[in-house]
């Protein structure tokens, strides 16, 4: 269920029973000529709605405007660059909001740059400083670290976990790119009508082409279907 259509009372209920927080994160990125810019925080809302389709899950608003470092364009193009410290607050305070909803397993799966990408990392450290702080909050006296102090705070120390939306029990057959075959491949199975193939030409930019074979020409929702089925099953497997 999304969580901005909850009530109170439903928002309770799924909290109180353990119901895990699915936190989509993505971009504006430019990517291609043949693919909408939003395409890294879509894919992520996409895969969640599956996994809601097998698990009971509340999947909260995405965050849309992540860091870029504007790595393949400018506002023109369509990539938007937040300033880190601005955005690295807005997630803490919103995540911490979350952990205070009483979401004991909350989860921001991620595809845009990677692990170690800015956008991933700034939704670590806040998780990780959240995990520290809040015991405090909580009224824990200094050098509270104990098994009895971290099992009682269990819901609130470590319970953001920021992962790679293609988990490794996916891959392969899903893997990742930028607007590349797989990428492409991702949204021809998911909203198709967000993707224009005929829109590529020699100037397609050098990503579009990076393997001779698989590349945003060779694109198919066929490829896509596969790697979306995969990436779900990971999930629900996972959070199951
Ligand atoms: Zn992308």
């Amino acid at each position: 269920m999304l969580l901005k259509h909850m009530h109170p009372d439903q928002l309770r209920e799924a909290a109180d029973r353990g119901d895990p927080l699915l936190v989509p994160a993505g971009c504006l990125e430019t990517h291609g000529p043949h693919m909408a810019i939003g395409h890294d925080t879509i894919i992520v809302e996409e895969i969640c709605d599956r996994i809601a389709e097998h698990l009971r899950v509340v999947i909260a608003p995405p965050f849309d405007y992540g860091n870029t470092g504007y790595a393949l364009g400018g506002p023109r193009d369509g990539t938007v660059d937040p300033d880190y410290n601005s955005f690295g607050l807005f997630v803490k305070s919103i995540l911490r909001n979350f952990i205070e909803m009483g979401f004991q397993r909350i989860f921001v799966p991620i595809v845009h740059q990677g692990m170690d990408g800015p956008l991933a990392l700034t939704f670590k450290r806040a998780a990780v400083e959240l995990s520290f702080e809040m015991v405090l909050d909580d009224g824990h006296p200094r050098g509270w670290w104990g098994d009895e102090v971290l099992s009682k705070s269990a819901p609130r120390f470590g319970g953001i976990k920021v992962l790679p939306m293609v988990l490794p029990a996916a891959s392969p057959p899903a893997g990742g790119d930028h607007a590349g075959y797989n990428e492409t491949s991702f949204l021809l199975a998911t909203r198709p009508e967000l993707v224009d193939q005929s829109k590529l030409d020699d100037n397609a930019p050098w990503y579009c082409r990076q393997d001779p074979e698989k590349n945003s020409w060779t694109a198919s929702a066929e490829h896509g279907r596969i790697m979306v089925d995969a990436v779900v099953k990971a999930w629900v497997e996972m959070l199951g």
